[in-house]
């Protein structure tokens, strides 16, 4: 039965047709990353997505939903989490394995123990001939990730073509459907529409061409030197915003944890947020805070001591609280959250993408099918603390759960715990 629903949803999926289909990545050069402390800590936060076969979820969910939207997203995501990275270990182990035994057949060496802790060291231990050894270690890198990006191409490849569309297409319908300004909304529509992709994997196979050079070095920051990270990252600069060539980077361990038997819809899910939250970077309250007034009025009224007292106990947590820092963020206390909306905003319209895709591609779903796309489209928040610009995963979920137009296409009724914030 929950077969049935995924098959014939999907069938629906791929019959629509996109309105947007012009833009390809094209990767253009980046000469000015913001810097590198912000990106990684961006970068940190939006780890891993959770996915699975379309799980039967209880009518009664949904009711949970609408109460605690946090406890009904998060039910499961620790063992989904620990899955992924489980899966991308083993995708390390098995090329690491199948990259050696190459390299031992290529120069007709044993493959064993020892050539694999010797094709593993730095650089500073060499064995018989050091050339030689260079070489080997060189081809042992080259297979390990060949091998590696095996995995992650089909569901690349199906981002590329399709699933970067369909996020693009309903954040533009989310940026019209909202109450911006005319000619604010033409200038974000616009970002949007010159906005690229690219996976780590696509760089690292143009690491030879110059004007990849920029993105390189964030993909190795970012996604880690075999790009397995699962974790992705835009580059919101003043340059890219001026030039409109902004390019979101999306690591190859997001797209290698896809199994053959993943669905579409499922991956779809995994990325929307991520995807949707960092492309609308380029248009947060950083760039344009007069455009944030009432949100930024909602996030301070409504959230702003639990987030004081989320980042003081996260102080503690790590050993690092002490008094004074404490007084400090008390009387900087709307400063403090102000910070915050650097996050709030894209997740603001990454929300506001979903809401479009449901009443659209997304319209013959069920509230149990939303309820599902909402579990993998947010599953990475479950647990993440409070960072200090960062929300903590729970009040990340709630904006997103308490919103009014979510709870519509959820089919809550019953009164709002807290308030649905908007522009
Ligand atoms: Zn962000």
């Amino acid at each position: 039965m929950k077969t049935l629903i995924c098959v014939a949803f999907l069938l629906s999926f791929w019959n629509t047709s996109y309105a947007d289909k012009e833009a390809q990545s094209t990767i253009l050069a980046i000469d000015d990353a913001r810097n590198a402390t912000t990106l990684v800590t961006k970068a940190n936060n939006i780890v891993n997505g959770a996915h699975s076969n379309c799980p039967q979820i209880p009518a009664s969910d949904i009711p949970q939903f609408c109460e605690e939207p946090y406890k009904a997203i998060c039910a499961n995501t620790e063992s989904h989490r620990s899955s992924i990275l489980g899966h991308l270990d083993d995708i390390r182990k098995k090329s690491e394995q199948q990259a050696m035994e190459f390299i031992a057949k290529k120069y007709s060496l044993t493959a064993g123990d020892e050539l694999m802790q010797k094709l593993k060291s730095t650089g500073l231990l060499a064995f018989g001939d050091q050339n030689l050894t260079q070489q080997y270690r060189d081809d042992f890198f080259e297979k390990t990730r060949e091998l590696e990006a095996s995995y992650s191409e089909k569901a690349d490849k199906e981002f590329q073509e399709s699933h970067f569309q369909i996020i693009k297409v309903n954040l533009k319908r989310a940026i019209e459907a909202s109450s911006l300004p005319t000619e604010k909304k033409q200038k974000f529509l616009s970002y949007i529409d010159r906005e690229q992709f690219t996976s780590s994997d696509n760089i690292f196979n143009h690491k030879q061409d110059m004007k990849y050079a920029e993105l390189f070095g964030r993909a190795l920051q970012i996604c880690d030197s075999d790009g397995l990270k699962p974790l992705a990252v835009a580059d919101d600069t003043d340059q890219t915003r001026a030039q409109g060539n902004q390019t979101l980077l999306i690591c190859s361990g997001r797209f290698a944890f896809h199994t053959k038997d993943d669905l579409p819809i499922e991956h779809l899910a995994n990325e929307f947020q991520v995807a949707a939250h960092e492309m609308s970077h380029i248009m947060s309250y950083h760039w344009e805070p007069q455009m944030y007034r009432g949100l930024r009025k909602c996030v301070q009224n409504r959230n702003a001591s639990q987030i004081v007292s989320e980042y003081l106990q996260a102080l503690k947590d790590n050993q690092s609280y002490t008094e004074e820092g404490a007084k400090n963020i008390e009387e900087n206390k709307t400063a403090f959250v102000d910070d915050h909306l650097e996050e709030y905003t894209p997740d603001f319209w990454a929300k506001g993408a979903i809401v479009q895709y449901f009443k659209n591609e997304g319209k013959s779903l069920s509230p149990t099918e939303k309820l599902n796309f909402l579990q993998n489209a947010y599953g990475y928040f479950c647990g993440s603390p409070e960072s200090g610009d960062h929300p903590s995963g729970k009040l990340r979920i709630e904006m997103m759960g308490f919103d009014s137009n979510v709870r519509k296409q959820m089919g809550c009724t019953s009164p709002t715990k807290s308030p649905s914030c908007g522009l």
